[in-house]
This record gives structure tokens, C-alpha cells and sequence, in this order.
């Protein structure tokens, strides 16, 4: 029986996650794992974060909610796609909180680092996949065995286009 109360906790930590901007006046909370995780390597992501590349773990908006705040807004037409994006962000620090899309109506990306426990969710070749590595920074290495592509999952169409899974470890 003493091992129950830990069993719980634990449950219940992966069930309730929360996140925020630097200053604090910006929280979210999830209810659930991530759907999956997108590592994304193109420009807006780059540009985004100010750096590489975007760790983006995907939630439905039922497991996703504002908590406290109203982030700011900034539209944005993907050139994959050719359809809008939404950047939620702290209009005092700049923190960067979670994407909404107008082509997946469905989801929010939210950016890795923003969660209190960043570690909470993994990151696995089952769940997880590269993308727009054809504007990857040079030097960046991809993991092996994990489904890469050089641009989007699927064309414009919604066609899913085929993965390349490297042995080793490769640098680009
Ligand atoms: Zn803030
Ligand atoms: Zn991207």
C-alpha cells in the first residue's frame, strides 16, 4: 500500500502540465501527452525561436488551455503551405508560448522550452520526426532511426510525402 500514493503522483504529473513566458503573466496548462513532436528545422522556426530549430510537442485544443494571461498575436503565411499561422507570445518579456494553425484547426504546437518540467514528455522515434531539413543550419547533427524530411510531412494536397531514416548519426 505505500507504494500507491507515488503511483498516483506520478500519473497525475504526466495528466497535468503546465507552462509560461519568462515573466510569468502568460500560463498554460496540458491535460495530456503530446500527440507527437515535431523537431522543425525551417527559417520561420529559426527566426521564431532565435535559434536552430523549434522543438514542437502537438496537443488538441482540449488538452490545451490558457490559464492566466492574454499572449499576443503575430500572423504569419507559411510558404509551405500557403495558409496562416498564429505566434502566441508575452507581449512584456517576448516569451514564446504555443503556435495555432489555420490548415491543422485542430492542434497546438507549443514550444518545448516553455514548460516548467521541459523533460516531462519524450522524445522518441515513435512519436517524433525531423522536418524541413533541406533549411537546416549546416553542422546540425540528426539523430538515426527517426523519420526525416526535407520539407513538410505532406504536400500542399495533404499527400504524405516519403520519410528518409538515417543508420547513424548524420551531420548536415
Ligand atoms: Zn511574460
Ligand atoms: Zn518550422
Amino acid at each position: 500500500m505505500l507504494c500507491y500514493p507515488l503511483v498516483t503522483r506520478a500519473e497525475g504529473a504526466m495528466e497535468h502540465q503546465e507552462g509560461g513566458c519568462l515573466c510569468g503573466q502568460c500560463r498554460y496548462l496540458v491535460t495530456a501527452p503530446p500527440l507527437r513532436v515535431t523537431t522543425c528545422h525551417c527559417r520561420f522556426c529559426q527566426q521564431t525561436t532565435g535559434s536552430g530549430y523549434m522543438i514542437e510537442p502537438i496537443f488538441t485544443h482540449d488538452s490545451f488551455s490558457l490559464i492566466r494571461g492574454t499572449p499576443k498575436t503575430w500572423s504569419q503565411l507559411s510558404e509551405g503551405s500557403g495558409k496562416h499561422l498564429w505566434l502566441h507570445f508575452c507581449s512584456d518579456c517576448g516569451g514564446r508560448l504555443y503556435l495555432t494553425f489555420e490548415r491543422f484547426d485542430q492542434i497546438v504546437g507549443v514550444f518545448a522550452g516553455s514548460f516548467d518540467q521541459p523533460d516531462w514528455f519524450d522524445i522518441t522515434p515513435e512519436n517524433s520526426k525531423h522536418i524541413y531539413l533541406s533549411e537546416a543550419r549546416r553542422g546540425t547533427i540528426i539523430p538515426p532511426q527517426i523519420e526525416t524530411y526535407a520539407r513538410h510531412v505532406t504536400d500542399r494536397e495533404g499527400i504524405p510525402r516519403p520519410a528518409t531514416i538515417f543508420d547513424q548519426p548524420r551531420r548536415l
